[in-house]
């Protein structure tokens, strides 16, 4: 479960969001504006906050640089279509991403998976991921199965990552090539194809 922490001031898009997060098992908390996004952001320790840029009270990007001030948290920032000087000053100012509205929640899921398994977290504990005998280091990127290390390619284990981190879960093509190879929209699933049967050789 992810603790997601929304600042959006528009209700529908806000309600979607928590609506869609929260089925898919997400801890999910709202603010409609910057004052009590940052407060919650400090309350509540989110894992990863969707930032809206154009808010009410505080702009956006102060509201992240304000953040960034004291905390590490990713931030997702939610931009309009049309306003890529912004996008770009948002990345500058410690944005770990972004999403164009309008965009629908399997995207924003998709973004929020693979902003975390980028980002480097405190805790060692969390950064291992068991599974039988497969033994998965999301921070350094090692793999071993039965004690024995394997050598992967960067999308290889990015694909296993993805496998594993959701065992038990159907994971469509279409997520990994939106999480693995960055294309939500489908294309060369060939790729994934490939990939899978890469993995496959290593008999987990
Ligand atoms: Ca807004």
């Amino acid at each position: 479960m992810t603790r997601i922490l929304i600042v959006e001031d528009d209700l529908s898009i806000r309600n979607a969001l928590r609506r869609g997060l929260t089925e898919r098992g997400e801890a999910v908390a709202v603010a409609g504006d910057g004052m009590s996004g940052l407060s919650l952001a400090l309350q509540e320790d989110p894992d990863i906050v969707l930032l809206d840029l154009g808010l009410p009270d505080i702009d956006g990007l102060r509201v992240l640089s304000m953040l960034r001030g004291v905390s590490d948290v990713p931030v997702i920032v939610i931009t309009a279509q049309d306003d890529d000087r912004t996008t770009i000053k948002a990345l500058d100012a410690g944005a770990d991403d972004y999403v164009v509205k309008p965009f629908g929640t399997e995207q924003v899921a998709a973004r929020i998976r693979a902003v975390l398994r980028r980002a480097p977290r405190a805790g060692t504990e969390d950064d291992i991921l068991q599974l039988g005998g497969l033994t998965i280091n999301s921070r350094t990127r090692e793999v071993s199965c039965d004690g024995e290390p394997l050598v992967l390619t960067r999308k290889e284990f990015d694909l296993l990552f993805l496998l594993a981190s959701r065992a038990g879960d159907v994971v469509t093509k279409r997520e990994m090539l939106a999480e693995v190879w960055q294309q939500p929209f489908g294309g060369a699933d060939r790729t994934v194809d490939v990939h899978l049967s890469w993995l496959s050789l290593i008999h987990i």
